[in-house]
């Protein structure tokens, strides 16, 4: 292609210059023909004037002829005056001719032939005239040479013929000429104009497609140019999307609860897709549904509190899953909107996973073109929820490993280790306030003895049930604990002495009344033995409520157990 336009564009100049000088050639030609023309055909009229004027001449020779003879018949002055005015008529005439054949020698010497025998017969003319003149009509016709004048006559035909035969002859190659002259020049003009004008319509289609050529290139680098741009500005997007996940991979290890995890995530995907809004699921720890724990944005496609598994392909699949407005009738989701998103908009659901465990899904939703800016928001959305479930799986187990620190695994109530670092605080709080505070030391009676008939599997199932029923059995501001082995603590702020007594007294019974199933059989009952103490009457510290406490507990089990015993009571 660019030989070829390379080539069309060098031969472009001479062709027009080529073409150019053919127009200028006919031109030249046309001028040439036409002066041509002209001179021949003034040749041509020169001859039709020569042969007019040997007529004339032969006309004014028979004029003085026919006036002398009549003169000499009649004697008449009438034609003796016109024939006196004939003869130098002959002569002007004769002189006429030879101007107008000088520069022809053939009819130059013919003419002058024939002025000769026109002279002499003139002369022979003016003899008779002289005689008629001198001696009389009669002598004049006596005097008549008949043999001169009729040689003299067929002189004067015979150069008159042979000249208007030359002039005739020469008028026929003149207009031979003329024609000859006329056809080249028809030939020349025609094939000249013919040539240029084919040499110059292919050079205009050549220009034309020429332009149209560089029209097409001009076009094509607009367009490499705009591409450019707008891949420079992706890239820009880009980097910026890049950036903005990488701060918040950053900032995402430093969230301490789910509500800063969920926040920076809010933030996070409204700069990436400007406008968008969705909602955040968790698995329930039933593992039964997800539930919504946050919405965001102006919830551009609705999606409801709870949903199942079936509800989401995200789900079934464990792969995001993305629901065009257009095409929404195919796979859409049947948590939004009833299965019917809206026109314009995207929806892209985000399964949460970590270790291949399903913990919940982001589901995000934005107009279409913001969602649609290239695959790399879907594949950074994906990258987000990746680290999202990742983050939220780790507070999770964070929040594992601290309630496992803190709480008895077997009875789910707050350990030892809870219980001395609460007590104090829960004592100065209630110190501060003028408040009491009591401590119940709690112990099950024959433990040992249970544990041997039934077995230990069934020990640990009445410490669970015993757990339980304690866990229940307390105001929420109470810290029941396990204490160790199948002794148990309770610390409750802001009650005195009697109030203790009383929820202690409950707990009891509620114990006494309980039964355990174990292997098919139902256990026990057992009974369980409390000791109290309370601030500030029993003491000011946790060691020492809490040995108060005990104290009081063995004196419970001394006194026969299944019994609630308070320190300050005898
Ligand atoms: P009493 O308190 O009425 O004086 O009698 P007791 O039999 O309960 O006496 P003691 O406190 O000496 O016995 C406690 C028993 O509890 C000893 C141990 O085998 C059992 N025990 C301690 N921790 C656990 C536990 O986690 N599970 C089970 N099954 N038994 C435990
Ligand atoms: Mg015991
Ligand atoms: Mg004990």
């Amino acid at each position: 292609m660019p030989a070829s336009r390379s080539r069309l564009s060098t031969y472009r100049i001479p062709a027009f210059a080529i073409a150019v000088a053919m127009l200028l050639g006919v031109g030249v030609a046309s001028v040439y023909g036409v002066t041509t023309l002209r001179q021949s055909n003034a040749w041509i009229e020169h001859t039709y004037e020569v042969i007019n004027r040997i007529e004339v001449v032969e006309r004014a020779i028979r004029g003085a002829e026919a006036s002398a003879r009549a003169y000499r018949l009649t004697s008449h002055p009438e034609f003796r005056s016109q024939y006196l005015a004939a003869v130098p008529e002959v002569e002007r005439a004769t002189g006429e001719l030879m101007m107008a054949i000088r520069d022809n020698p053939g009819q130059d010497a013919r003419a002058r032939r024939l002025r000769e025998v026109a002279r002499a017969h003139l002369a022979e003319l003016q003899r008779l005239y002289d005689l008629q003149e001198t001696q009389g009509d009669a002598a004049a016709r006596l005097g008549t040479d008949a043999a001169l004048t009729l040689r003299q006559w067929g002189e004067i035909d015979a150069t008159g013929s042979e000249m208007r035969r030359e002039e005739q002859r020469l008028l026929e190659a003149r207009k031979a000429r003329s024609a000859t002259y006329a056809d080249r020049l028809v030939a020349i003009v025609v094939l000249g104009m013919l040539l240029s004008v084919t040499l110059l319509i292919s050079l205009m289609v050549s220009v034309s497609r020429e332009n149209r050529r560089a029209r097409a290139l001009e076009q094509d680098a607009r367009g490499a140019a705009q591409e450019m741009a707008l891949s420079m500005a992706k890239v820009d997007r880009l980097s910026h999307q890049r950036h903005v996940l990488s701060r918040y991979s950053g900032l995402l290890q430093s969230c301490q609860t789910l509500e800063e995890i969920v926040q920076l995530s809010i933030e996070t995907i409204q700069r990436l897709v400007p406008g968008a809004s969705g909602r955040f699921y968790l698995m329930r720890a039933s593992q039964d549904f997800q539930e919504s724990v946050a919405v965001f944005g102006d919830a551009l496609i609705s999606s409801p509190d709870f949903l199942s598994a079936n509800d989401c392909w995200a789900l079934r699949r464990g792969q995001p899953h993305e629901i065009h407005g257009e095409d929404g009738s195919l796979m859409a989701c049947a948590h939004i909107d009833a299965g019917k998103p809206v026109p314009g908009t995207t929806a892209l659901c985000l399964p949460l996973s970590a270790q291949g465990a399903q913990i919940g899904l982001l589901h995000v939703s934005a107009a279409t073109d913001a969602l649609d800016h290239g695959e790399a928001v879907d594949e950074l959305l994906g990258q987000l929820a990746e680290q999202l479930g990742l983050a939220i799986a780790n507070l999770q187990l964070r929040e594992t490993l601290r309630t496992q620190s803190l709480r008895d695994p077997l009875t789910g109530l707050f350990n030892r280790r809870y219980l001395e670092e609460n007590l104090a605080r829960e004592l100065t709080r209630c110190e501060r306030r003028g408040l009491p505070l009591s401590v119940l030391m709690l112990d099950v009676d024959h433990f040992k003895r249970f544990n041997d008939t039934h077995g230990h599997a069934a020990g640990d199932a009445l410490l669970s049930q015993v757990g339980r029923l304690l866990e229940v059995g307390v105001r929420s501001e109470d810290i029941p604990c396990r204490y160790g082995g199948e002794e148990f603590t309770i610390v409750m702020p802001e009650l005195d002495a009697a109030g203790a007594c009383a929820r202690a007294e409950q707990i009891r019974r509620e114990v006494e009344r309980t039964t355990v199933q174990h292997l098919g059989q139902t256990l026990g009952p057992v009974t369980m033995s409390i000791g109290i103490a309370t601030y500030p009457a029993d003491g000011d510290t946790p060691a020492v409520l809490l040995q108060m406490a005990d104290a009081t507990l063995y004196r419970a089990k001394a006194e026969g157990r299944n019994r609630v015993l308070h320190a300050s009571h005898a």
